[in-house]
């Protein structure tokens, strides 16, 4: 294996309290050293990373891949080559699959296509209840045999409470945790966005932030009988983040996630991605727009400003995608029929650093939420520079201003409500266990 020499980047490894110039060397796949001047071993590739900011390869706790069954929305080798492309070099795929990944045999189908067809790391993660649909638990002592990381139902929530009751005390004892989507079915009801003035004015059904509290503080109470370890995917409202914070004060193993719409996208996003502000504007053909349309939705202002809070004072514990491709035909239709979800793993580096760049968020901070957090929640030696750990490498070029263009995603989900839009952050090589799998 070629020997890498990334040569005068700015390192910034949150997992070592490291911040300066300086050279990193990879050997043999794994990270052997950063110092302020390495000589390139005999026959190293030498990526040149002046101001260029080098960090641990981005984590991805919640993504869909979509393989098997629909790789028209995106497949292991499509989902992975976009991660790559965005920086990140390990994935977590949720089971809402076709068929649903409840039981080993399709873990173990996932680890082998990701072996053959991934450019980076997938961490599969299993159904809660066989199918996905609520009932009975899937198989889940096998499916941590086969080296699942947690439980999801994804894309439903585990909806009765007993059901979740079971599946919290089980998964205690497999040392996994359960990761619920929160929502109350019949709060959201017939809803396709946020309950608010932007729905009210575009005469869409608004979906109340209770819908998702309420589980959410079903689900401590849960934790708390069970003792088990329950993850609060994609948090998207203050009363969220207190419900967790409460939880968290009283010891309780509960953690949560935030995507990176969630922390940068108001609902108004809805009217459009240029129309974001522009309160009184009349309606144009760029409103209705269904890449917007998002599960949980896109909240008002004051909640994405909580998220963003949240996440700085540590109740929110990292930041995970919810990368949801879909197919065109998936979003060109009414907003009451278009699929929720959004492409994200190509825009979300450029995307988070708006927060950057405002003065919103420290760049080291950022860089922690990415890596070491998400690492940490795994117990992996993932996510950071340390000499020994894989050599998982992210390059990105901080101020590089780039126009999003859906067309060119290697992801073969197009839906973003970026597109268009121009971001200022791109990453410019991607490292993946000792491979150059983007760029350089
Ligand atoms: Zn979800
Ligand atoms: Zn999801």
């Amino acid at each position: 294996m070629t020997p890498i020499l990334i040569s005068g980047g700015r390192i910034v490894d949150p997992s070592q309290n490291i911040d300066k110039i300086a050279d990193l060397l990879i050997e043999n796949g794994v990270i052997t050293g950063i110092d302020a001047r390495i000589n390139p071993p005999a026959g190293a590739k030498v990526i040149d990373a002046q101001r260029l900011i080098v960090c641990p390869g981005f984590i991805d706790l919640h993504c869909h891949l979509r393989e098997p069954g629909l790789e028209y929305k995106e497949t292991i080798a499509s989902g992975t080559l976009a991660a790559a492309r965005g920086g990140f070099t390990t994935l977590c795929a949720m089971p809402n699959t076709n068929p649903v990944m409840d039981n080993s045999s399709i873990v173990d189908f996932v680890n082998r296509r990701a072996k053959e067809e991934g450019v980076v790391r997938v961490l599969p993660i299993g159904a809660v209840t066989k199918g996905s649909k609520g009932a009975e638990l899937a198989e889940m002592g096998e499916m941590a045999k086969s080296g699942v990381i947690g439980f999801s139902d994804d894309g439903h929530p585990v909806g009765d409470a007993n059901v979740m009751r079971q599946a919290l005390s089980y998964a205690s004892g497999l040392g996994l945790p359960i990761i619920n989507h929160c929502e109350v079915k019949e709060l959201s009801g017939a809803g396709v966005m946020n309950e608010g003035w932007v729905a009210t004015r575009l005469g869409l059904r608004g979906i109340p932030r209770s819908s998702e509290e309420a589980m959410a503080a079903r689900d401590v109470s849960l934790a708390e009988i069970t003792g088990g370890r329950l993850h609060v995917a994609h948090a998207s409202t203050s009363g969220t983040v207190e419900i967790v914070k409460r939880a968290k004060e009283r010891g309780l193993s509960v953690t949560c996630e935030v995507t990176p719409h969630h922390l940068t996208l108001p609902d108004e996003t809805v009217l459009g991605y240029a129309n974001i502000g522009k309160r009184f504007d009349p309606l144009t053909t760029a409103s209705y727009d269904t890449s917007a349309r998002v599960s949980p939705p896109l909240r008002g202002r004051e909640d994405v400003a909580a998220m963003v809070k949240a996440l700085k004072d540590g109740v929110v514990d990292f930041i995970a995608t919810d990368h949801a491709p879909h197919s065109r035909t998936d979003k060109q239709c009414t907003f009451d029929e278009a699929a929720n979800g959004i492409s994200n793993l190509e825009t979300t580096l450029g995307l988070l650093m708006t927060l950057v760049h405002s003065g919103g968020m420290p760049l080291p901070l950022l860089i922690e939420k990415l890596t070491v957090a998400p690492a940490k929640f795994l117990g992996r030696n993932l996510g950071t520079l340390k000499a020994g750990a894989p050599a998982d490498v992210t390059i990105f070029d901080p101020d590089a201003e780039w126009k999003v263009d859906a067309k060119q995603f290697a992801s073969k989900g197009k839906n973003t409500p970026l597109d268009g839009a121009t971001l200022k952050g791109k990453v410019a090589a991607t490292v993946y266990s000792g491979q150059v799998v983007f760029g350089g």
